[in-house]
């Protein structure tokens, strides 16, 4: 057994940490967590937290959910690995069968990746190839929104509209074309969301128009923009846009790596609008939060642009090693099972209710911006003056204060700039659920002071 200072000590010399800078990191005391329990993370010093993001999203039925802690170990003894180029194996044929049976109706193929980021890099690699075959060669570009986030490989960074985590990056990215985000907190066009008309849907219906010719696909984060601080679209706005795509030709991506699994509060964020999309990119929640594995769902007419005779050279070059790991769809196939069996969407509509009710409490704290919900997903988003709307300055780190303030009371959370995240596993109960919207509320009083 290591101490935890021991841990610490080389948690600081050898690991570079994602989306961290490791010059404040340096300074704090970083948490080592040992074990998972229920809804709750254990460090090494047995200190309990809520895990009030899921572990990034991930988590659904708990820690140590025996159901699927046996899954892994029965497959572990059965096969870990194998490879799918040419081959294929038991677990991500059934998987298959399943994502297929619970996706929206017209999506009939299934590839296999293993995160987020590379499931949206398949959507934009077949897209483009698909128009190449069909000989429609103009088509190179994809329209993408402001704030959206599908990753952080180079290609889906390119569809990205942080300015944040993408600016450096720039000179690389293929050009595409940006549409307004449907940010009504802080409208790009200046307007009111009750009397827009979604102004926002035509400027997108402009671009679309003026580019067609050369656009092989829309990608979209589906009713919630997630890492941009949980920007929840106005009602009718996906499905508008969806229908802007299909009258034009146009190929849709539904990027459901956030808000696929329940999140929003359907299995996925285009059912609320009936949207169909072409492709249907998931991850996150797909193993319930035990193992990496990703996937790209698409349809019979996508997947028929690429047969041909082997000289041809229409095949999909494109797999990764750990495609189709036998492990991780074996985990997603018993997560999956245990949706239904445990009912897990129908018991989430009293606490989607409850949280509803105990967020419309946070417009208390004077520096509470603004509150959004959609489902299990929510962002508070602070301000430094709340009639202005004037953000705090990048330098208060008001976003991460909370967050350290909320550790200290037993609650791991994590936010996005100063919009401070809840994404509570969904199996969460009512009163655990209840603490964690407690702490967060006493932590932004504690930092904001008021
Ligand atoms: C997290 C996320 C991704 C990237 O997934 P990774 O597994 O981190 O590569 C892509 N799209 C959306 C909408 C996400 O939230």
């Amino acid at each position: 057994m290591y101490s935890s200072e021991q841990l610490t000590e080389w948690d600081k010399k050898y690991i570079w940490h994602p989306f961290t800078q490791m010059e404040d990191y340096m300074d704090i005391q970083p948490l080592v967590i040992e074990r998972g329990e229920g809804f709750y993370l254990i460090d090494t010093d047995g200190r309990k937290y809520i895990d009030g993001v899921s572990s990034l999203w991930v988590l659904v039925h708990g820690h140590g959910k025996k159901e699927l802690v046996e899954v892994i170990e029965q497959q572990s003894k059965q096969l870990c690995h194998s490879t799918l180029l040419g081959l294929t194996n038991v677990p991500a044929v059934v998987l298959a069968k399943k994502l297929i049976d619970i996706a929206p109706e017209g999506l009939s193929k299934v590839f296999y990746s293993d995160n987020g980021s590379t499931s949206v890099e398949i959507a934009l690699k077949m897209a483009y190839q698909y128009w190449q075959q069909k000989g429609d060669k103009k088509k190179k570009r994809f329209i993408s929104f402001a704030n959206g986030y599908h990753g952080d490989t180079i290609g889906s960074v390119s569809v990205g509209g942080i300015d944040l985590f993408h600016k450096v990056y720039r000179p690389l990215l293929f050009r595409n074309y940006k549409s307004p985000s449907p940010y009504c907190y802080r409208c790009p066009l200046k307007l009111q969301k009750e009397t827009c008309g979604l102004a926002c849907v035509e400027r997108f219906e402009k671009i679309v128009k003026r580019h067609k010719d050369e656009v092989c696909a829309v990608i979209i984060e589906p009713i919630v923009q997630g890492a941009a601080g949980m920007i929840v679209q106005p009602d009718g706005f996906l499905s508008a846009v969806r229908g802007i795509a299909n009258e034009n030709g146009l190929l849709f991506i539904a990027d459901e790596v956030a808000t696929g699994f329940g999140r929003t509060g359907n299995m996925f964020a285009c059912e609320k609008e009936n949207v169909i999309p072409d492709f249907l990119c998931v991850a996150k929640s797909i193993t319930g939060g035990y193992l990496p594995l990703a996937a790209t769902l698409t349809t019979d007419e996508i997947f028929g642009g690429f047969l041909g005779r082997f000289e041809d050279f229409k095949t999909f070059f494109h797999g990764h090693t750990y495609t189709g790991n036998p492990l991780a769809c074996s985990v997603a196939v018993k997560n999956i099972e245990l949706y239904e069996e445990e009912q897990l969407i129908e018991k989430l509509k009293g606490k989607i209710a409850l949280l509803q009710k105990e967020l419309q409490g946070f417009y208390q704290l004077m520096h509470v911006g603004d509150v959004r919900q959609r489902g299990f997903m929510i962002g508070i988003e602070l301000v430094k003056n709340r009639k202005t709307k004037r953000p705090y300055p990048h330098k208060e780190k008001i976003g991460q204060k909370v967050t350290w303030e909320a550790r200290k009371r037993g609650v791991v959370i994590r936010p996005l700039g100063d919009v401070i995240v809840l994404m509570p596993p969904l199996a969460i109960d009512e009163i655990t659920l209840k603490e964690l919207v407690k702490v967060t509320y006493e932590s932004i009083k504690t930092v904001t002071g008021m």
